[in-house]
């Protein structure tokens, strides 16, 4: 399940990347082909205005005529060696031909618009190499303000086309290139994409298993009873069966709670539920009912609250719970005789509860997993306190949702302290 995801993802990844990938480099070639026929025109233009300079415009016998003497190519002047030029014309104002070089024109000079891309027939470029793609301008030349006749000039394009095929050839071995690195970190991104949802996956079914596991055992432990009740005539035999059930039915229903508490109260508090709480006034009245537990245990049960209000936002129900959760743990780990002890103080911007006790304490080896769903360090003498491993994890996830934190501290055969910090009210 989880690789076929992954490979999904590495395909969507891929295939929106390689589309923008394949538009970008289209984009690029276009600007290049633009910018290449920009300095292309550039240049030709510079050519044909240095060629436009040299004509003269004189009068002769009364009549003024046009001279191309000096023009190059068109003149009686040299070809210069370096010249790229294909073909020069030289039409008079009204388009009629009057000299060329090069390739033979119309007789009338076709004007659309300054600058073509003209494409000529081969046997026509015969003698002047394979030309077959040309840039023509076609520059009208003033003399004075008046219209003294068109000059036409054309190059090749063989060299800004062998540059443009290299830069296509360029792209066409980039672009798989590059798409192939795409979806080799699709392929990364999406394994470390899938992590966090195959984490969340492995604890939902080992949640599920634990839950399970211990359902079942109640489960049995009622059919037995309700069994072996069935089967005996004896009036106290089946009664002692029933309490039996009644019990287990009890801790199987604190288990579903639990179970449903965790459920319901992932991470998130209803709004209408926080208020402003005083949590001096919330421990005194616990510390009130833990009292008489702890009496009653034998445990020597002590708190030392501030006297003035400490307020937080919260939900009270919800904190009373955490708090309760970690002074029956400490009741329920700590020997008669023992000391359990409640104490309630502020710390910068923190309101800080603390339940410590005397009782057996932890081991660094199960401290880190404590908060684990589930999770119990001495699971036989947790089962028999009627301990499923959840407390802690309610603990942790009530005061996650208050933004706030839990810490411990322990020493095996000395005690246990539990730290609960939370955000004092703004302006308290
Ligand atoms: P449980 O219902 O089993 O007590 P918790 O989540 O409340 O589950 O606690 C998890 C485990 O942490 C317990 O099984 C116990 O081993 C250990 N533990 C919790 N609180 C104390 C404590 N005050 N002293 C010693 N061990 C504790």
């Amino acid at each position: 399940m989880f690789g076929r995801s992954r490979r999904n993802l590495a395909r969507w990844f891929t295939l929106s990347m390689g589309s923008i990938l394949v538009v970008f480099a289209g984009l690029v070639y276009h600007l290049e082909v633009a910018d290449t026929l920009l300095a292309l025109d550039q240049l030709l233009y510079k050519q044909t205005k240095v060629m436009a300079a040299s004509v003269n415009y004189e009068r002769r016998d009364g009549k003024w005529e046009v001279d191309l003497e000096n023009v190059p190519l068109l003149g009686n002047n040299l070809q210069p060696q370096d010249s790229e030029l294909v073909y020069a014309r030289w039409y008079d104002a009204q388009g009629q031909l009057v000299q060329f070089f090069g390739i033979p024109p119309t007789k009338h000079l076709r004007l659309t618009s300054e600058f073509e891309t003209i494409k000529i027939a081969n046997d026509q470029i015969l003698g002047i190499g394979t030309k077959s793609w040309l840039r023509q301008v076609t520059l009208p030349v003033y003399e004075k303000g008046v219209l003294i006749g068109y000059l036409q000039v054309a190059t090749g394009l063989l060299s800004s086309q062998a540059k443009l095929d290299n830069f296509r050839l360029f792209l066409t071995l980039a672009v798989p290139v590059t798409l192939g690195i795409i979806s080799l970190a699709g392929w990364f991104l999406g394994g470390l994409a899938m992590r966090p949802i195959r984490q969340t996956y492995d604890q939902l079914q080992r949640f599920t298993a634990n839950a399970s596991h211990e359902l079942r055992t109640p489960l049995a432990a009622i059919l037995t009873n309700a069994q072996v009740g069935l089967l005996s005539d004896d009036n106290s035999q089946q009664r002692l069966r029933l309490e039996k059930v009644v019990d287990v039915t009890k801790s199987m229903s604190s288990l579903v709670s639990n179970l449903l508490f965790l459920a319901r109260n992932d991470g998130s508090l209803s709004p209408e539920c926080v208020k402003e709480i005083d949590l001096t006034i919330l421990l005194q009245d616990l510390a009130d009912n833990y009292a008489t537990q702890a009496a009653a245990q034998n445990l020597n049960f002590a708190s030392n609250l501030l006297t003035k209000s400490v307020e937080v936002q919260a939900d009270a129900d919800l904190l009373r719970q955490a708090v309760m959760n970690l002074l029956s743990n400490a009741c329920k780990y700590t020997p008669a005789g023992g000391q359990v002890q409640l104490q309630l103080f502020t710390r910068s911007r923190l309101a800080i509860i603390q339940v410590s006790d005397t009782g057996i304490g932890i081991s660094s080896a199960d401290l880190p997993h404590i908060f684990e769903r589930f999770y119990r360090a001495d699971s036989d003498r947790s089962r028999a306190k009627g301990g499923f491993g959840l407390g802690l994890a309610i603990a942790q996830q009530i005061v996650a949702a208050h933004k706030g934190r839990i810490y411990v501290s322990s020493v095996v055969g000395q005690g246990s302290t539990f730290q609960i910090e939370l955000p004092l009210k703004l302006n308290s």
